[in-house]
């Protein structure tokens, strides 16, 4: 099969010729109906190769929707021929955090080997991905699964973020989306359907803010100082009851931090590199600054029955499997809006 690969430390991704994988016990394959390509793919990618965690050559793609091909001794719940997405953050199943579905929060997934599909395992960038457990797949029915792909990441993400901050986003209080790519513009419509908050979405590209804008953001602003006064404005003197980062780089944390208000939340998404000092003079009384990681398996049901509702309008740009790279060039340039989506 044909796969897009990123094959040593520094190399850009290719597109190979791979073995089928065979399911083992308790395993599943899926035949890939689409794959989505996510920032943290470069992200991974320009890390140096002292200390690289990942095992490669490995199939990128960590957001993957297909049908069940075939599946191994033991699977049960799954039919094959099942249209289903796959949750990604693969946890060790069996402590606290798994438990409750919290899979993304799992301490002991890297130290046992058990590493997302192409964040460590092969990745759904394929014509076939090999899924660890019939846990980690969720059906979708008749949704689209190029439009439903990216609710695995760039929705769950922001979902995830924004449901720990929904008792802040009261009637009267602002929220700020900062960078509008894959996960952002789908954090707009999130927050419209989930909050009576006023959405302020920030940007540098005028692409992303028209994308905020048709997504639903009542105020869409460059990301820049002068962004600063206007959410004062808007909040009344207030500061923003919640701001999610999804650049996370020095000149976004830094603007976060100055916009959210007293008792407020400041979410860090992006892996840009910044970062926000903590301490009594520097974050806002009673504020909760933090990071957050992908979301639950319960949040992923959620979602895909938020999308069977029809109030999801996911912005994707298609692309063959042989213009995958081609894919991460155009996402590494600032080009793509919305989400990009290999469709095999
Ligand atoms: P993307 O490339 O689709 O979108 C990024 C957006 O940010 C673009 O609209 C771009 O114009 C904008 N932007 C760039 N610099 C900016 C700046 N200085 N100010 C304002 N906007 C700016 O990216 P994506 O796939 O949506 O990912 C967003 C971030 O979230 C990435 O850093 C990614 O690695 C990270 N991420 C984190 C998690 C997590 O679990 N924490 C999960 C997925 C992605
Ligand atoms: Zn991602």
């Amino acid at each position: 099969m044909r796969a897009v690969r990123y094959m040593s430390v520094g190399e850009k991704p290719r597109v190979t010729d791979v073995e089928v994988p065979e399911p083992g016990p308790g395993q599943l394959l899926l035949k890939v109906t689409a794959a989505g390509l996510c920032h943290s793919d470069l992200a991974v990618m320009s890390w140096p190769a002292d200390g690289f965690p990942y095992e490669l050559p490995m199939t990128l793609g960590h957001e993957g929707a297909g049908r069940v091909e075939s599946v191994g001794p033991g699977v049960s719940r799954v039919s094959v021929g099942e249209s289903v997405v796959v949750y990604g953050p693969w946890g060790c199943g069996v402590c606290r955090m798994c438990a409750q579905g919290r899979e993304n929060y799992c301490p002991h997934a890297a130290r046992l080997g058990v590493f997302p599909p192409g964040l460590g395992s092969q990745g759904a960038l394929a014509e076939y991905v090999l899924i660890d457990s019939e846990r980690h797949v969720v059906p979708i029915g008749d949704l689209d699964p190029v439009q439903t792909v990216p609710l695995t990441d760039a929705g769950l993400t922001p979902y995830h973020a924004i449901k720990r901050s929904l008792d802040r986003l009261v009637a009267g209080s602002v929220t700020v989306v900062i960078g509008v790519g894959g996960l952002g513009h789908i954090a707009v419509q999130l927050l419209r359907r989930l909050s009576a908050a006023t959405v302020v979405a920030l940007d540098v590209r005028e692409e992303s803010l028209e994308l905020a804008r048709r997504s639903g953001a009542q105020h869409t602003l460059p990301s820049d100082e002068s962004a600063l006064e206007a959410v004062r404005d808007l909040s009344r003197g207030l500061g923003a009851a919640a701001v999610f980062d999804f650049v996370g780089a020095a000149a976004t944390t830094a603007l976060a931090r100055r916009m959210v208000g007293q008792d407020g939340d400041l979410a860090l998404v992006g892996i840009g590199g910044g970062t926000v000092e903590v301490g009594f003079e520097s974050v806002p009384f009673g504020s909760r600054t933090g990071i957050t990681y992908w979301g639950t398996r319960s949040e992923l049901i959620e979602l895909i029955d938020l999308a069977r509702q029809g109030v999801l309008d996911v912005h994707v740009e298609r692309y063959g499997i042989e213009s995958g790279p081609e894919a991460y060039e155009r996402m590494e340039a600032g080009l793509v809006k919305g989400r990009a989506v290999v469709v095999p």
